[in-house]
């Protein structure tokens, strides 16, 4: 479980019973308590040299208040972001937020959960009768903070009332178990982020194995939950098809067959941009990512930056690969992208 070294309160967050719950107990359990006029200026987080400031960051943690009550657009795998939470305790060095969060991305959690769902339900109606899909990934991982704060369950059962609202979330930890009880009525997806366990070794410092990840999508596939997988990055190395089959394989073989037709599949080859390779190569100086511009295909993206692909060919044959292996031990799942 998450043991913050620091945390950080904003005065707002008292107003709220999870933000003084989380007071109490911090002080109870003695860990360095400070008070902050907003979530988003933290001075007092130590870290002489960017790794420094980055790990200290990851030990810390901000209880705050969502004001911006607009929630961003989030395709391909939803209509909006639901923002439970920022950062997490992972170390992937691969990580978007290593660009997005500044030099440090401390773990962020918002005490003001009914208000966020009520605006979620606002955008439920709009829609209407559409449904409305929510993600509540796309800032962090929201599993760690998760015995904090109890928003997750909530929000799980939250949409579990709703004919017209659905969830999804991602993860790589396996801290589970305060989830499987939640009413979810089958409209939340609860998706596990998975990779071989050379990339989780190499590159996701700070997160639970493969094997881990697969009994914790086992427990919640037997709680009735829709489930899904995110494997991404897919990184090609030595042995790559090897790999992947394998722990598709074991996926294959942990989880019923009954559920199989029920699970959806989110590919994502691995890409990066100039400006995050230079933010990581700050934090992880000796990372062997591979981020060799010469190995990759240059694609514009949406704001006048590009980021590096793999080539076209290669990327053939990741998707012969994957459709082949998700064919023979998943038929009837969904791929919905591979991107
Ligand atoms: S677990 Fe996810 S959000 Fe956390 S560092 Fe890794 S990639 Fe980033």
């Amino acid at each position: 479980m998450f043991i913050p070294q620091r945390v950080f309160f904003e005065q707002k967050a008292l107003d709220y019973p999870v933000g003084r719950r989380l007071f109490k107990k911090f002080k109870l359990d003695r860990i360095p308590v400070s008070m902050i006029g907003s979530h988003n200026r933290v001075t007092g987080i130590p870290g002489k040299t960017p790794r420094e400031a980055y790990l200290e960051a990851k030990r810390t943690l901000v209880v705050g208040v969502r004001r911006t009550m607009q929630f961003s657009s989030c395709k391909p795998s939803a209509h909006y972001q639901l923002p439970l939470s920022t950062s997490c305790t992972g170390q992937c060095e691969y990580c978007y937020l290593n660009t997005t969060l500044g030099k440090k991305p401390y773990v962020r959690v918002y005490v003001n959960i009914d208000e966020i769902l009520q605006q979620a339900e606002k955008y439920i109606k709009e829609r209407a009768p559409e449904i409305t899909v929510f993600e509540g990934a796309a800032t962090s991982d929201p599993v760690p903070v998760e015995p904090y704060t109890g928003s997750l369950a909530r929000t799980v059962e939250f949409f579990g009332q709703q004919p017209l609202g659905r969830f999804r979330f991602v993860t790589k930890f396996t801290d589970v178990d305060s989830l499987l009880d939640a009413n979810h009525n089958g409209h939340t997806r609860f998706r596990f982020s998975i990779n071989t366990e050379y990339v989780i070794k190499t590159y996701e410092k700070g997160t639970p194995v493969a094997k881990a990840r697969i009994d914790a999508a086992g427990k919640v596939a037997g709680a009735g939950y829709p489930l899904g997988f995110l494997i991404a990055p897919i990184f090609i190395y030595p042995g790559w098809q090897d790999d992947y089959a394998h722990l598709i394989r074991s996926l294959a073989k942990q989880l019923k067959p009954a559920i199989h037709q029920d699970i959806t599949f989110e590919l994502i080859s691995h890409r990066f941009t100039l400006s995050a390779k230079k933010r990581i190569l700050e934090v992880f100086p000796e990372t062997t990512l591979p981020m060799a511009e010469a190995g990759r295909k240059f694609k514009y993206g949406q704001f006048g930056y590009g980021k590096y692909v793999y080539p076209k060919e290669t990327l053939e044959e990741m998707k012969t690969f994957f459709h082949r292996e998700l064919a023979e031990h998943f038929p009837g799942a969904k791929v919905e992208y591979l991107v």
